[in-house]
C-alpha cells in the first residue's frame, strides 16, 4: 500500500468544494493547444470527485509571469478544451483565492471551476502562508493531481496541503506507484540505465542509483567521463575531465554497495558532429585523438541487453549516444526496443523519465512498450535521486 494519503482517505466528499491542483501548463501556439496531454490526465481525477458529488475547483500554473498578471498567461483559454475532455460544463473565474473569486465560485452553477493563473501572486513561488490560506478559504479539501511540479515548494502544491485535508490524485497515484515499484521496492535484480550528455547535472542520480540498485550501465556522453577516468583515450569526445575523481568516487561506491557498472565496450566515433557524418565503430580503448564518441556500439547493446534479460526491473534515465542526429540514436534504440519487448513478455518492470529520455524512448518507438514513461523532467530526476519531495512529504500518511 502506498504511504501517501488517497482520495479515499478524505472520507464525505458529497456538496464540499475541492481544490485540486493539476498541471495544465500545456504547450500552446497561437493560442491553440498543440498537446492537450495534461488536460486529459487530471480527468479520472476530477470524475471520481464529480461521482461523490463534490463540485471541483481546478488550479494550476501556467507559464512565469514572475507574480504579475499577464492577460496573456491566463487560463482563461483552456475552459473550452477543458469542458470538452472532461464532458461536463467548466466555468472560469478570474483569480484563485477567496478574496479575489469567493463569491464568483459561490454563483457559479457549474461542477467544475477554472481557476486563474497561482503565478499571477507572488505569493505561490515563495509559498507564502497569507496567499495559501486566502486560496485554501476557497475550500474544504486538497488534492494534488500535478506529480510534475511537487518538487516545487510552491503555495498550490505545499501550503494547500499543510492548511486542508489533502490526498493524492488519481493521476498522481499511478506516477507514485510505478516509481515505487521500480524504486522504493523494487524487485530484484534491479538495473538503471543513464546516458545524457554530462555527468555533473546527473551527479544526485549516479551517487542514488549506484547504492540502490544492481547493475548501473552508463551511455552517453557521460560515459566518456567514467572511461576516461579509467585511463581510457576519448580522443575529442564531450568528457569532463576535471570530473575523473568524482566519477572514481562513483565506482568505487557502486563496488561497496554491490552495484556492477557496466561502460560501453565498443563505440560508434565521427570527426564531426552532424547528421550522417562518415563514421566508424570501434573497441572503446581505440578511439582516435581527433574523433568523438556519438553512440555506443552493437557489442555494448548486446552486453547490456544481457544485463536487463537477468534482471526483473529497469529505471532509465537519459539517451546512450546523440540520439537526434542519424544515425547515432541506434544503440538507444537497440536497448529501448530490448527492454520494451522484455516487458510485453512480462519479464520486465520498466519506468523511464526525465528530460530528453521520453523523446528518446519515443523515436524508438518503444515509449508504448514501457511499463511506464514519466513526462514530469524535473520532478522525476529529483526523485530518481533520491530527493524528498516537498509535495509528496505533505501527502504523506505520517503526515494526517
Ligand atoms: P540529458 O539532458 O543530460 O539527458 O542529455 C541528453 C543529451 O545528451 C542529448 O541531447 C544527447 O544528444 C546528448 N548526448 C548523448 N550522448 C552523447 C555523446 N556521446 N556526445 C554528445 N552528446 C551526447
Amino acid at each position: 500500500m502506498s504511504r501517501f494519503r488517497s482520495i479515499d482517505d478524505l472520507g464525505e466528499l458529497s456538496g464540499r468544494q475541492v481544490l485540486v491542483r493539476a498541471d495544465l501548463n500545456v504547450p500552446m501556439i497561437d493560442g491553440e493547444i498543440t498537446d492537450d496531454t495534461r488536460l486529459r490526465a487530471v480527468a479520472p481525477t476530477v470524475q471520481l470527485l464529480l461521482d461523490r458529488g463534490a463540485r471541483v475547483l481546478l488550479l494550476s500554473h501556467f507559464g512565469r509571469p514572475k507574480g504579475r498578471r499577464i492577460p496573456e498567461l491566463s487560463l482563461q483559454p483552456l475552459t473550452g478544451p477543458l469542458a470538452e475532455i472532461l464532458q461536463v460544463e467548466v466555468s472560469f473565474a478570474r483569480g484563485c483565492t477567496a478574496s479575489e473569486v469567493a463569491e464568483a465560485v459561490a454563483l457559479a452553477r457549474t461542477p467544475v471551476q477554472l481557476l486563474e493563473n497561482t503565478r499571477f501572486h507572488p505569493g505561490e513561488e515563495t509559498n507564502d502562508r497569507a496567499f495559501a490560506l486566502d486560496m485554501a478559504a476557497l475550500g474544504t479539501a486538497f488534492i494534488n493531481d500535478a506529480f510534475s511540479v511537487s518538487h516545487r515548494a510552491h503555495a498550490s502544491v505545499t501550503g494547500l496541503a499543510e492548511i486542508l485535508p489533502a490526498a493524492a490524485g488519481l493521476a498522481m497515484e499511478k506516477e507514485l506507484s510505478a516509481l515505487e515499484a521500480a524504486l522504493t521496492d523494487p524487485a530484484h535484480p534491479v538495473a538503471a540505465v543513464v546516458g545524457g550528455a554530462k555527468v555533473s547535472t546527473k551527479l544526485g542520480l549516479l551517487g542514488n542509483l549506484a547504492e540502490k540498485v544492481d547493475h548501473l550501465i552508463i551511455g552517453g556522453g557521460m560515459a566518456n567521463t567514467f572511461l576516461a577516468a579509467k585511463g581510457i583515450n576519448v580522443g575529442a569526445s564531450l568528457c569532463e575531465h576535471d570530473l575523473a575523481d568524482t566519477a572514481r568516487d562513483i565506482m568505487a561506491r557502486a563496488d561497496d554497495a554491490g552495484c556492477r557498472i557496466h561502460l560501453p565496450v565498443d563505440v560508434v566515433v565521427a570527426k564531426e558532429f552532424r547528421a550522417n557524418p562518415a563514421h566508424r565503430t570501434c573497441p572503446a580503448d581505440e578511439v582516435a585523438d581527433d574523433e568523438m564518441i556519438l553512440d555506443v556500439g552493437p557489442a555494448s547493446v548486446r552486453e547490456f541487453i544481457d544485463v536487463l534479460e537477468g534482471c526483473k526491473t529497469l529505471i532509465w534515465n537519459g539517451p546512450l549516444g546523440a540520439f537526434e542526429t542519424p544515425p547515432f540514436e541506434a544503440g538507444t534504440t537497440a536497448l529501448a526496443k530490448a527492454a520494451g519487448d522484455l516487458t510485453q513478455q512480462g519479464k520486465l518492470l520498466s519506468v523511464a523519465g526525465g528530460g530528453d529520455t521520453v523523446a528518446a524512448l519515443a523515436q524508438a518507438g518503444a515509449r508504448d512498450a514501457f511499463s511506464h514513461v514519466s513526462t514530469a523532467g524535473g520532478a522525476t530526476l529529483e526523485w530518481m535521486e533520491g530527493k524528498v519531495l516537498p509535495g509528496l512529504k505533505a501527502l504523506e500518511k505520517s503526515g494526517t
